[in-house]
């Protein structure tokens, strides 16, 4: 069952997050709010030559931001900024509008569409990642 599997895959980021740490020589930073759910977070990163070599976060939030914010950091690190902003875009798209473009190792977080009040648990970490990379200090989901 697909559905399962991608609820294991969430649940195994929500407990285990990967990336979960300080960036000390990180370049660009920012904070990130969702007054719907008491989600917040942070996001570090650490730009080369236009290029994300290292990406990471701490939050306290539920289980679905944290599970988006460690599969993002995943995804980043090699991207260049504008990649990092197209998959961030595609993300938006599908959880929002509905896109079915592929999203390759985020898929299993396509399913939050269905909880409208997740989405945006599924979205801060993003939202904070560009807000950082356009050199704005904080985001909010509102
Ligand atoms: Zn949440």
């Amino acid at each position: 069952m697909l559905e399962d599997l991608y609820r294991e895959v969430i649940i195994d980021h929500s407990k285990h997050p990967r990336h979960l740490r300080e960036l000390a020589d990180a370049t660009h930073r920012a904070t990130g709010y969702n007054p719907l759910c008491g989600d917040s977070i942070q996001v570090w990163l650490l730009l080369q030559n236009d290029e994300v070599r290292d990406a990471t976060f701490k939050a306290s939030g539920c289980a679905i931001s944290v599970a988006s914010a460690s599969m993002m950091c995943d995804e980043l690190s090699g991207k260049n900024l504008s990649e990092a902003r197209a998959l961030a875009e595609s993300f938006r798209k599908a959880l929002v509008e509905g896109n079915e473009q592929d999203l390759g190792s985020l898929e299993a977080l396509r399913g939050v569409r269905e909880y409208p009040m997740r989405v945006k648990c599924a979205t801060l970490p993003w939202h904070t990642m560009l807000a950082a990379l356009n050199g704005q200090g904080a985001a909010t989901t509102e």
